[in-house]
């Protein structure tokens, strides 16, 4: 360990035991949530690696990674954006000097963004996408659907991938905007979920609104804006942010052992290699995060990422059917007099959130053998040619 990581631990430790209160797990100013983040940004926590002209610090790998450590031991928010804030990173990387300053601090301090890439004919192949944007002096004018779009009832803006060239091959006619969700050329309507809930939504634009000035990135950059954008995705769900309703990484593991010792099978050889195998894979994972963050820390895209993303669907796939295992016949009740029963049976389910969401296993497995491994790329009959003509459009 260096001197310099431990005179930053030192000091975050000092921030924070002046400002935390751990035991309301609020500020010590006792301001709203906002009026935290506000502090932490002042302070350069938000984005520690960034330079100190762009609110962070020019701190290192493991410097950054001391401070987020040290919050998340305490429990305070809003450290460590510089690796998981998904608009904060894209502008960052792509955006105009002045789309910087107007809107990082936004997000930095909170705001709620929705992603509107995926649409009814385009999510695995996601540069198929159709709706369009035409520029009309100083906006662009929005018309097509999303679908699938996490979050958008409670978002402030949206990410969009919307195609402003028809004449360009598919991948060179897109951009990529920050619109304002709220407007009357946007409906959001929610979809229901096999779990009961309902997190997704359907996103209809008719002649919607977006400044130019909010365009990240090139006209017919956006694919490559998308690029920055998916990796802080899968990195944010291979570090297991689908399991944010089961709990942590620890308490999923400790979880297994537990169901183990209530249903008496502890003893059983084939079910105490299952838990192992599932607590090797959680480890094996952890490893992995560090290595694809330790490449997103010097600025790439890492395909290593896909790694970690593919891991935490497999590690959640083979948690929920462990404790089904564990739970026998009983897992065949629900409900609320069934409670365990209903937490394994809405894991299983849940699971394939993170199998399909933010690239399905089988894309990753394909960016996997192509980046990673170098094997041959998949043949792609389309992508040169004009989007336009491509048999998206024609049908
Ligand atoms: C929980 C959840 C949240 C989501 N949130 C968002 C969101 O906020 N914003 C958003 O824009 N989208 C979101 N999505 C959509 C998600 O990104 C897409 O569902 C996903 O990319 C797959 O696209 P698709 O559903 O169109 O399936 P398709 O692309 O039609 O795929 C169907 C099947 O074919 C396989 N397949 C397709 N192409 C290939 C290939 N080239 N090689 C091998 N197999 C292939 C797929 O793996 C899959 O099994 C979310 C999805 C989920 C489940």
């Amino acid at each position: 360990m260096t001197d310099s990581v431990d005179e930053i631990r030192k000091e975050v430790r000092d921030w924070l035991a002046e400002h935390w209160d751990a035991e309301t797990g609020k500020g010590r100013s006792a301001g709203s949530v906002r009026d935290w983040l506000d502090h932490v940004i002042a302070a350069g926590w938000a984005a520690p690696s960034w330079p100190a002209a762009y609110w962070g610090r020019g701190l290192g790998k493991e410097e950054t990674s001391a401070v987020i450590n040290e919050f998340r031991k305490v429990g305070a928010p809003g450290a460590g954006q510089d690796r998981g804030n998904i608009p904060a990173n894209s502008i960052m990387q792509f955006g105009s000097e002045a789309l910087k300053r107007r809107m990082i601090p936004e997000f930095l301090r909170g705001a709620q963004v929705c992603l509107l890439y995926s649409e009814p004919g385009a999510g695995s192949d996601l540069a198929a996408v159709q709706t369009r944007a035409d520029r009309k002096g100083d906006v662009y004018v929005v018309t097509g659907q999303k679908v699938w779009t996490s979050g958008a009832h409670k978002a402030d803006y949206g990410l969009l991938l919307a195609r402003t060239d028809w004449d360009a091959p598919k991948h060179d006619g897109l951009s990529f905007f920050i619109i304002p969700i709220r407007q009357a050329g946007i409906e959001i309507r929610p979809i229901n979920q096999i779990t009961g809930d309902s997190h997704f939504n359907e996103v209809f634009l008719d002649n919607a609104e977006v400044a130019a000035d909010n365009r990240v990135g090139e006209e017919g950059q956006g694919w490559k804006v998308m690029q920055t954008a998916l990796a802080v995705e899968r990195l944010i769900m291979g570090e297991g942010a689908g399991e944010r309703r089961q709990g942590s990484m620890k308490d999923n593991v400790v979880s297994l052992i537990d169901i183990a010792r209530e249903t008496r099978k502890i003893g059983d050889p084939v079910l105490r290699q299952e838990i192992a195998q599932a607590m090797a894979y959680r480890q094996l994972n952890a490893l992995n995060i560090i290595r694809s963050k330790q490449e997103m820390a010097q600025g790439s895209s890492s395909p290593i990422m896909s790694l970690g993303k593919l891991a935490m669907s497999r590690i959640l796939h083979g948690d929920a059917a462990v404790m089904t295992k564990l739970l026998g016949a009983a897992s065949m009740l629900d409900a609320d007099a069934n409670p365990r029963a209903a937490d394994v049976n809405y894991r299983t389910a849940n699971a394939f959130m993170t199998s399909i969401g933010g690239g399905t296993d089988q894309i990753q497995r394909n960016i996997i053998s192509e980046r990673v491994l170098g094997l041959p790329r998949e043949t792609e009959a389309d992508r040169t040619i004009p989007f336009r003509e491509s048999r998206a459009v024609k049908g």
